[in-house]
């Protein structure tokens, strides 16, 4: 099909990146969407007729901003901030808010762009939005964090709200940074709404929202499985990364009865030879997310867990069923992907967004590997962030097994979609990422017709 449509696709390629020079992974995400969404609108003229993949790849609007803030030294500090409002035609920018030192515009356009579809595939009224800082939360304080961001949001306030803008956390930023921020909001515009999501349920949260993104992943995985009358139990999976969304995905693992052996960080990564226990799981959360500390510590820990400095969790020394990136964009390459293949793996799921680049997903098609895009497998952190807003809308709070049992249809969903507008029609195989392009552009893209040229 891509060959069909080269020249289409090459041409708009070219003038998408004539306009944003130097954005690669902007570049990378779009570029996998039109790969499959070319050939359709070649096929439904309607969406050419309204120029809609010009207008879908143009964001709405972009904010940036200078975010000064004072170290523990007393010294002024200087991050730069950023909002993207990417569309907004199915309901208010959705998406989440990432603090770390990669973040630039490219990273924020990606994440944007994809969360347009993602949000989509939810069926719930978001539109798409990203944004973040350049600021590390790494090695500061809790002062110099909550400095920090009461200053990123003594900007950011003027462009979001509750039925404007609904931010909630991504990378490096959780519980603690989303409860400064909505501190901040709440102390400027003197006024208790649900204009971020990922708060605690102590105030205005929704149960499951922490465990959301993880759970989802494995309830899209296991759904995957069930095409094939096939289940977690007693498969060995690979997660990459050690936070929030790696975290749940293990839970969720461990409750259907598959086996997690590895997690990981920046730095390295940790092989659990025996597959990690309940007990090492609620160890490594209280390392993570209370004492904030480094995966190599819980090798030091336990004879049975084995620290690998500077490796990937693709070069674990085991075979793979299951491969469930969950750590960040482009931390699953060409030479990673052969190497889950030799080592055996069925299904790829991504927790993480773009984590696989084009190369990775390329040999993982041509080795039927069964592949889910972020866009689908995620998507239930920003479901349940709109189930976070539907519950504040309504002044109310559901209970843990309600928002699970919504979350869990919702991924079900989300499922039936990729397989009804990605099922090749000869062999009958699903092509995942297909279909959660086509499924969200379509949502998204009669919306945009149905409101004219804004
Ligand atoms: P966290 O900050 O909680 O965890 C990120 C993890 O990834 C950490 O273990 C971190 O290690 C690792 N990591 C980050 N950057 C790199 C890097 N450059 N190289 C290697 N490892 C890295 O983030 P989340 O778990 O929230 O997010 C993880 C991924 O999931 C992201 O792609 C995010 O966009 C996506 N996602 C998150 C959602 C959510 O609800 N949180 C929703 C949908 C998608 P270290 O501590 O060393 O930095």
């Amino acid at each position: 099909m891509r060959q069909k449509y080269k020249a289409e696709i090459d041409s708009f390629m070219s003038e998408v990146k004539s306009r944003n020079p130097d954005e690669p992974e902007f570049f990378q995400a779009v570029e996998e969407v039109v790969e499959t969404i070319i050939p359709f609108i070649e096929e439904h003229p309607i969406y050419k007729e309204a120029n809609i993949l010009h207008r879908i790849t143009e964001p709405e609007r972009v904010i940036m901003f200078r975010v000064p803030w004072l170290d523990s030294e007393g010294n002024i500090q200087v991050n730069r901030g950023y909002r993207v409002e990417y569309n907004s035609a199915i309901g208010p920018y959705k998406g989440g808010l990432r603090f770390h030192p990669s973040v630039n515009l490219s990273v924020l356009k990606f994440l944007g762009f994809e969360q347009i579809f993602k949000n989509a595939l939810t069926t719930l009224p978001l539109g798409g939005g990203k944004g973040g800082s350049d600021f590390d939360p790494k090695g500061k304080t809790d002062a110099e964090v909550m400095n920090f961001c009461q200053s990123f949001m003594s900007e950011l306030q003027r462009h979001i709200g509750a039925n404007t803008d609904v931010p909630a956390g991504d990378i490096g930023v959780g519980a603690r940074e989303i409860g400064y921020m909505f501190g901040q909001y709440k102390r400027l515009r003197n006024e208790f709404t649900g204009v971020l999501t990922g708060k605690s349920p102590n105030w205005g949260g929704s149960f499951i929202r922490p465990e959301a993104t993880g759970y989802g992943s494995v309830y899209f995985i296991d759904e995957i499985l069930k095409r094939s009358n096939d289940s977690l139990e007693g498969k060995t999976v690979a997660v990459s990364g050690s936070g929030n969304v790696s975290q749940y995905a293990t839970e969720k693992v461990l409750e259907l009865g598959g086996k997690v052996v590895t997690l990981s960080d920046s730095s390295g990564y940790i092989y659990f030879k025996d597959g990690i226990t309940r007990e090492q799981l609620d160890e490594l959360m209280e390392l993570k997310n209370v004492k904030r500390g480094r995966v190599s510590e819980m090798a030091a820990n336990h004879s049975n867990i084995e620290y690998f400095e500077g490796e990937r969790v693709w070069n674990a020394p085991c075979t793979i069923d299951i491969a469930i990136p969950c750590a960040t964009q482009n931390e699953l390459d060409e030479s990673d992907a052969k190497k889950l293949i030799e080592k055996g793996v069925k299904i790829v799921g991504e927790g993480a967004n773009m984590p696989s680049t084009p190369e990775a997903v390329e040999a993982f098609y041509e080795n039927d590997v069964i592949f889910g895009p972020g866009k689908a497998v995620n998507a239930g952190g920003v479901a349940t962030s709109g189930l976070e807003m539907a519950q504040n809308a309504m002044n109310m709070r559901w209970s843990r097994e309600k928002v699970d049992q919504e979350l869990l249809s919702i991924m079900k969903n989300i499922h039936e979609q990729c397989v009804r507008y990605g099922t090749d029609d000869e062999t009958g195989k699903v092509d995942y990422v297909r279909g959660a392009n086509i499924a969200g552009f379509v949502k998204v893209a009669d919306a945009m017709i149905d409101q004219g040229a804004v």
